[in-house]
């Protein structure tokens, strides 16, 4: 099946905007085991739009476009490719209810601009859209338009916005493709998700056990982002199950515990998990993540049951009267030390009445570090009742990356302090 993408905006080419669609789509598409044969971006320009889809129609089963089909002078997809198809627009009355609709729950006056969204190229199916006001739209190509194709041609148009296309391709568009265009042998992918561990490592730790079934077609893929590895797990056929969960409990095994989780779960929603399974709480210091910790937590839906807040000690005068650290250990050990790490994560348990607690405080750069403290540098303690403990970590990223792994550490180190102790208990 030849499936080609063609994102529109002029955002994207000015480098205003980061195209996500591309690498979002691809991936959906991949893991219901179809490949993304060719992908284009261009911008917001008649010429390129209908160069780009007419190129299109001559080679793809599937086109999918997104973007365009708001309702301002920069958006000419829908009208582009219905004058392309040679079809009329039409308005369509369950796309107009849907605007009208999406106006009045927010007691809001509709902008005659908008109603162009309702407008269809005619035989296209409405995709609605339950996040924005633009539906998505699915046009069957006429065979005399089509390709050589042997099996049936569409066009599907999607809105730019990433928060109202996500939710509709993978509800709506999925199914939709799966219906038109199903898979000869059935597919099955599994994505493991591990964190503290780089990819050489995990490659090296599960490969050799794995060779026998990459010998009976299994496929691995390794996906690497900061602190994170991600281990896809694919396989065809009627075997295909057997293979991929043979796989991944090997996976598991040798990977453990650095596994915590699967397909797109984060660690902070596997760790709200686990605190909820286990009636505990959690409150959080922080210094120099700035409260990305708490705000991660926060995040996951549900997290009100077990978090019970945060402090942001930035200035040691916080990390003092608030927390309660001993100005003895700043002025000893430094704030960067695993002594405050663990007054921190002590303070803070106290003051929130929480069970358990994480702490984070480190040196973020560009400036402040030192020889014996360098850029990068960071300790993380967690507390509970227990024990408290604090680990070093050393992070020398730009602030939003040491940020980010920082967190990415602090949510793992808890999940695993908690792991731990369940097993402990259950011992
Ligand atoms: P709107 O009704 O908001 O105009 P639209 O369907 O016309 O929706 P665009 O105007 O093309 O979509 O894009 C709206 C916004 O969606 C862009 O400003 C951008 O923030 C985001 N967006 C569009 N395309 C992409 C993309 N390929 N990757 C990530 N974000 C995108």
């Amino acid at each position: 099946m030849n499936i080609e993408l063609i994102n529109t905006g002029s955002e994207l080419m000015l480098g205003r905007v980061l195209n996500t669609h591309q690498q979002w789509i691809c991936r959906k598409l991949a893991d219901s085991g179809r490949v993304v044969t060719r992908q284009v971006a261009v911008e917001d320009e008649a010429n390129a739009i209908r160069d780009a889809v007419a190129e299109a129609l001559e080679r793809a089963d599937l086109i999918i476009t997104t973007g365009g089909l708001g309702p301002t002078s920069d958006d000419i997809t829908r009208d582009l490719v219905a004058q392309l198809l040679g079809l009329e627009l039409r308005e369509d009355a369950s796309a107009l209810a849907n605007i009208e609709g999406f106006f009045r729950q927010r007691g809001r006056p509709m902008p005659p601009s908008t109603r162009i969204q309702a407008m269809v190229p005619e035989g296209g199916d409405v995709i609605h859209n339950a996040h924005g006001t633009a539906p998505g739209l699915a046009i069957p190509i006429h065979p005399s338009r089509a390709k050589a194709a042997s099996g049936p041609q569409w066009l599907v148009m999607l809105p730019g916005p990433p928060r109202e296309l996500r939710p509709m391709f993978e509800k709506q568009i999925l199914p939709f493709i799966e219906k038109h265009y199903p898979n000869n042998e059935s597919f099955v992918s599994l994505t493991l998700r591990t964190t503290g561990m780089g990819e050489s490592l995990v490659e090296e730790r599960i490969a050799p056990e794995l060779r026998e079934l990459l010998n009976r077609g299994l496929g691995i893929g390794y996906c690497a982002r900061t602190g994170e590895v991600d281990v896809r797990l694919v396989s065809k056929g009627s075997d295909g199950q057997k293979l991929v969960q043979e796989a991944a409990l090997i996976c598991r095994k040798l990977l453990a515990p650095h596994v915590y989780g699967e397909g797109d779960e984060l660690i902070e929603t596997e760790l709200v998990r686990e605190l909820i399974r286990q009636r505990q709480s959690v409150s959080v210091a922080e210094s120099c993540t700035g409260g990305l910790v708490g705000h991660r937590i926060t995040n996951v839906p549900g997290s009100s049951e077990v978090f019970h807040g945060g402090v942001v000690a930035y200035h040691n005068d916080v990390k003092v009267s608030t927390l309660g650290v001993p100005e003895s250990v700043l002025a000893t050990e430094g704030a960067v030390s695993e002594a405050c790490a663990r007054a921190m994560a002590d303070g803070v348990r106290r003051l929130l009445k929480s069970d358990w607690a994480i702490s984070v405080t480190g040196i973020a750069g560009p400036g402040g570090g030192s020889t014996e403290k360098p850029v990068g540098l960071a300790y993380i303690g967690v507390a509970s009742a227990k024990e408290t403990r604090a680990v070093r970590v050393m992070n020398p990223f730009d602030r939003e990356t040491f940020k980010h792994s920082t967190s990415q550490q602090a949510l793992d180190l808890l999940r695993r302090a908690i792991s731990a102790q369940s097993s402990a208990g259950n011992g």
